[in-house]
């Protein structure tokens, strides 16, 4: 069994938060560190340390053939000086499900949760106390064995960094225009669409820069087959509200069951909205849209929460809503979640872990 080690120090050093935060430049004083060896009966002692550079081989597997994996979570300081996480264990849950797809060990949930707890007890001064503000924690694993063959790795480090952040848009609640294309696709049935593994996101960047030349903040992916049905915007699920309905795309395995897909979906069911997960058509959104059917467009995940859509472009077809103001619903969707996650709103779905 491992045990959860903290390093001793002798620091005074005063945790200093930066006036302005560039999402995930600023790291706090700690990270939770916690090796695998197979050959030492698996999973070694847990130990809270000082964040500073890590040693590998150049040849450490993950640097040749991706055995990367991870994923993202935020702390809050709530409105009466608690610290809460938002749904965590669905994070650690699906980390061990990236882990299974390729190959790497399992973690132990209630061992990494409790070990989770205590990093951000330490380094709590850390958490902005200020509107939009929150800790963004990144657990990560990688392959270390240096060693040149296509395998899996006997080796592994996982790590829990800590970085503050302020609001994903700092100019406030506006909506971003997106682009769907043919040209390139995310996920293919079968393969990790469905896992944060590493590689996915190395081989998004060609599609997101050519995106962000044309002037949109974000990729509109199609699913891979047949390139009619929508999949995810960049890194957050997608949302289209119709008159009579919610719909998002269906979990096919080649989207990531988003966390703040998941929480979205609850409460629309709980507002009464008609609620469905099914392929949605491209086409179908542009069809509303000229028939005024289509209500608004947005997206989810945990870094935004919620983004308003403003514009839908793909090829000469074009959605257009306002670009100054984001949608009802996207609004209430934010403002809804966000309340629950400063503690300004009752937590009635059971959704914050509360660290202290
Ligand atoms: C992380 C991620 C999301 C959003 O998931 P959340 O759990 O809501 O943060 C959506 N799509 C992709 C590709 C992602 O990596």
């Amino acid at each position: 069994m491992s045990k959860l080690i903290f390093e001793n120090e002798n620091s005074t050093e005063q945790n200093k938060i930066p006036e302005e935060l560039i999402f995930g430049k600023t790291f706090t004083t700690h990270v939770l560190e916690m090796d695998y060896d197979s050959e030492k009966g698996g999973w070694q002692d847990a130990v809270i340390k000082k964040h500073s550079n890590i040693s590998l081989s150049p040849a450490a597997l993950v640097f040749h053939y991706g055995q990367a994996i991870f994923e993202g979570l935020k702390a809050y300081k709530q409105v009466n000086g608690s610290i809460s996480l938002f749904r965590p264990t669905k994070n650690l849950e699906r980390f061990n499900r990236s882990a299974e797809k390729v190959c790497m060990p399992q973690i132990d949930i209630n061992f990494v949760m409790e070990g989770l707890i205590e990093l951000v007890k330490t380094d709590q001064d850390w958490i902005p106390n200020k509107p939009g503000h929150s800790l963004y924690i990144r657990p990560v694993m990688f392959a270390t064995d240096a060693m040149l063959g296509v395998k899996p790795g006997e080796k592994y480090k996982f790590m829990i960094l800590l970085s503050p952040v302020g609001p994903y848009y700092p100019e406030g609640f506006k909506p971003v225009p997106i682009m769907a294309t043919k040209k390139y696709v995310r996920a293919v049935r079968g393969g990790v669409g469905d896992c944060k593994t590493a590689g996915n996101y190395a081989a998004s960047l060609y599609a997101q820069r050519e995106a962000k030349k044309l002037g949109f903040t974000q990729v509109l992916y199609l699913d891979a087959l047949e390139q009619k049905y929508i999949e995810e915007v960049g890194t957050m699920n997608m949302f289209v509200q119709f008159k009579n309905e919610v719909a998002t795309p269906r979990l096919s395995g080649t989207i990531l069951p988003g966390i703040t897909r998941m929480s979205v979906l609850e409460m629309l069911k709980d507002w009464g909205y008609n609620v469905s997960e099914r392929n949605i058509e491209l086409q179908e959104i542009f069809d509303g849209y000229k028939n005024g059917n289509l209500v608004e467009l947005f997206g989810t995940g945990t870094a935004a929460v919620i983004s308003s859509i403003s514009k839908l472009k793909y090829g000469d077809a074009e959605v257009q809503f306002s670009d100054e103001h984001a949608g009802e619903l996207g609004t209430k969707l934010y403002e809804a979640l966000s309340d629950i996650q400063y503690g300004k709103a009752e937590d009635k779905y059971n959704w914050n872990v509360i660290v202290k």
